[in-house]
């Protein structure tokens, strides 16, 4: 579809309304298209109007929106107004002309739970934060509940914050094979085995100097969270020096969580599990994404719905406090009745985490260029309809959720626990509560200040070969990362 933005170059807010109506469709600035959308935005005194007027397959719509900009508004809240007075008016027009209203009405932002968070903290009752989300943003009734539930789990994780904790994250970017929807910077140990080694000891040594500044700064860490990649793609002798060194190097007694991706079943094995356990680790996340070996053959993994069983046997008998195990509803070759045998088989595991996503399909996803059948976004739908009272019938609440770019039907991954599951450094990233510091490749430190609401990114070395090959980039994202402390004081 061609836009055409006139007073503004809110392209990021446009694409996103455009994704959630018409996700087939790919935003063009140049040249000209059979679909075209024109929104415009003009500021006259302390009012911004902003006005769509859309051209589909013949048929044309128009949508407007006003607010008002205070003036004890800063920037950056101004901001926000237009966007949203942008987003409003393209989803007014949008509404007319296909009849439909998205679930998550004109909520366009990866984070929907920060938005009903904000609310919540000017003082407003849950009530009155579900009548801002259904009256403005047109959202459903159970995506409502889902925020305010994630919202309110956000609002709790913070009080129990202290500005003088962090969490650690550490990226293993190696997979035994590399699954067709992968996104992630992840190689298959298949073809990049002679890597695993030299990485491990550089990571070993970024392990050591971010231990020492962690400690030079007087920061503490809150919660450990490994992933990738599959961190078990190491051996239980590689898995064990890493582990031992971060014990060594860091001061983890006062963590609260030590995860692991154990994501993949074929990596797991009892020596890998009892040396994790050794380390303190007291969380692991198995993510099976299906129990249907039609889907998992799909997907390009080479194991089989019974070797996941026989990995959570494993999982069980070592005993961990918490484990997650993750699915996706939307995948290749899957129907609504393959998913709801997925939940049900996984539910009988009784782990006390289940996430729950949503197949995104970023550019560059075998599965896009390969075309295969892909659920259609009413099946997709069918598939989240029955997780949600299935999931809240066995006792699990809704803790955290996002949304990405290109989801099926621009719905949301959500995170579910039971009591005292809660796996907070999900929720510490999701909403942004404090700065999670990233070693290894693939990742990024995020730094933040709370106080005066600042944020800052910081990026490691994307692959592995480059991180071994240049460390100084290591250090100068250590350099960066004393900066942001010096500064916050
Ligand atoms: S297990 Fe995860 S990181 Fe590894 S290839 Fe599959 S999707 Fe990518």
């Amino acid at each position: 579809m061609k836009l055409i933005l006139t007073g503004h170059d809110y392209r990021y807010a446009v694409e996103q309304s455009l994704l959630a109506f018409f996700p087939t469709e790919r935003p063009v600035y140049e040249g000209e298209d059979v679909s075209q959308a024109a929104v415009a935005l003009t500021l006259e005194g302390d009012c911004a109007a902003a006005s769509t007027e859309l051209a589909v397959n013949g048929r044309t719509a128009r949508g407007a929106f006003q607010t008002r900009l205070p003036e004890r508004a800063d920037e950056y809240e101004r901001e926000r107004l237009k966007q949203r007075a942008v987003k409003l008016s393209f989803f007014a027009a949008a509404r007319s002309l296909t009849g439909v209203t998205p679930a998550w009405g004109a909520l366009t932002g990866i984070r929907p739970a920060k938005l009903a968070a904000g609310l919540l903290e000017e003082g407003l009752t849950p009530q009155e934060a579900d009548r801002v989300l259904r009256d403005t943003y047109f959202v459903s009734q159970r995506r409502r509940r889902l925020c305010l539930e994630c919202a309110q789990a956000g609002l709790e994780a913070k009080r129990e914050l202290d500005p003088k904790e962090i969490s650690l994250y550490v990226g293993i970017p190696f997979c035994p094979t590399r699954c067709a929807y992968c996104s992630f910077v992840s190689n298959s140990v298949e073809r990049s085995f002679h890597l695993v080694e030299p990485y491990l000891e550089a990571l070993l040594k970024e392990v050591e100097s971010a231990g020492a500044l962690v400690k030079d700064l007087g920061l503490r860490v809150r919660s450990v969270y490994m992933g990738g990649g599959t961190p078990t793609t190491l051996t239980a002798e590689q898995l064990d020096r890493l582990l031992g060194r971060l014990g060594e190097a860091f001061d983890l007694s006062g963590a609260v969580e030590y995860t692991v991706e154990a994501g993949r079943p074929d990596t797991i094995d009892a020596p890998k599990l009892a040396v994790l356990r050794k380390n303190g680790v007291d969380r692991v996340s198995v993510n099976p994404q299906t129990m249907e070996d039609a889907v998992l053959a799909a997907i390009g993994r080479r194991h089989s719905g019974e070797d996941i069983c026989k990995a959570m046997e494993l999982v069980d008998r070592a005993g961990f406090p918490h484990v997650n195990m993750d699915l996706i509803a939307g995948l290749p070759e899957d129907t609504p009745q393959g998913f709801r045998r997925t939940l049900d088989r996984v539910l009988a595991f009784g782990t006390d985490n289940i996430t729950v996503h949503t197949l995104s399909l970023k550019k560059g996803s075998r599965i896009t260029l390969e075309g295969s059948r892909i659920p259609t976004e009413a099946e997709v739908a069918e598939m989240l309809d029955y997780a949600d009272p299935a999931l809240r019938r066995e006792g699990f609440a809704p803790y955290y959720l996002y949304r990405q770019k290109y989801m099926s039907g621009s719905f949301e991954n959500v995170g579910w626990c039971r009591s005292g599951g809660t796996g907070w450094y999900n929720i510490y990233i999701m909403e942004e509560l404090h700065t999670i510091l990233s070693l290894g490749a693939g990742g990024s430190t995020k730094l933040v200040d709370p106080e005066k609401n600042r944020i800052e990114r910081v990026f490691n070395m994307k692959y592995p070969l480059e991180y071994v090959q240049r460390p100084e980039k290591i250090a100068a994202n250590q350099r960066a990362f004393r900066e942001f402390y010096a500064a916050r004081g």
